[in-house]
């Protein structure tokens, strides 16, 4: 199971449950202290031996990608599932002072990005037996809301990929869903909403169950589905 933003917030929180639940797992994220910290966490709980993948999803190149396709050829030779989870905020702003190269990072980090990993994965995707690929959406992702930006943009964006992805099933046979975990405290959360009382909202922890669903053989059958 690949997990984007395994060091932090959401993703490293589903990275432990599903190394709980026996499976073997590609860290993939920007900061590889935070990965090895992730990595220290599972192994020291008894966890199958995760993979570390440190991956800048704003710079990698198509050789970068190729690389990444390779090691998990060679080391494993098929991937059962892919959790799209890292993302970044931006900035909240109007549109009219919206910065510009802030948007154009935004929707690489949030939305081009899965597409390319997504892309480069499909090959060992397909030799799973039960692929699932799970997008990370967002409360702004169905409604655009004021000041929200390149974030909502990028997250309606990952709707229509994975809806797309989801009705080439016939020809992947992968299937795809998306799911917003709503409010989490995390620091993308604290960046958003920075005077809001954080004792309010729910733990990491509490939002990796529909996640680990998706994932696993119960969300057999599950296609093209967004989940609140
Ligand atoms: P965090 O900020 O806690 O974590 C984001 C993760 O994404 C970090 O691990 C970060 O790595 C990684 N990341 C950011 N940029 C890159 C990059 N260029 N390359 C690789 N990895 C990168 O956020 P959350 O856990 O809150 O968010 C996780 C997902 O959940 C996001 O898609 C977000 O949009 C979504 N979401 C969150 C909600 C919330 O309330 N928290 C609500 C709705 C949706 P690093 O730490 O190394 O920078």
């Amino acid at each position: 199971m690949i997990v984007t933003g395994a060091g932090d917030g959401i993703g490293q929180a589903v990275a432990f449950a599903l190394a709980r639940q026996g499976a073997t797992v590609g860290l993939l994220g920007r900061t590889l202290r935070k990965l090895e910290r992730s990595y220290d966490q599972i192994v020291k709980t008894g966890g199958p031996k995760p993979a570390l993948l440190p991956f800048n999803l704003e710079t990698a190149s198509a050789v970068e990608y190729e690389a990444l396709h390779d090691a998990l050829d060679r080391e494993f030779g098929r991937v059962d599932g892919l959790a799209h989870i890292a993302g970044i905020l931006g900035v909240l702003s109007p549109i009219d002072h919206y910065d510009v190269p802030t948007w154009c990072k935004v929707i690489h980090v949030n939305l081009t990005a899965s597409f390319l990993l997504t892309r480069t994965l499909l090959p060992l995707l397909r030799r799973s037996e039960d692929a699932t690929v799970v997008f990370t959406s967002s409360g702004v992702a169905r409604r655009g809301r004021a000041y929200w930006g390149a974030y909502s943009v990028s997250k309606f964006g990952t709707e229509g990929l994975m809806q797309v992805l989801a009705d080439e099933s016939e020809q992947t046979r992968i299937r795809a869903n998306s799911l917003n975990p709503g409010p989490v405290r995390t620091a993308m959360r604290l960046q958003a909403f920075p005077a809001e009382d954080r004792n309010r909202l729910v733990e990491p922890a509490a939002v990796t169950a529909p996640y680990l669903f998706l994932l696993g053989p119960e969300g057999r059958g599950l296609n093209g589905m967004t989940f609140d």
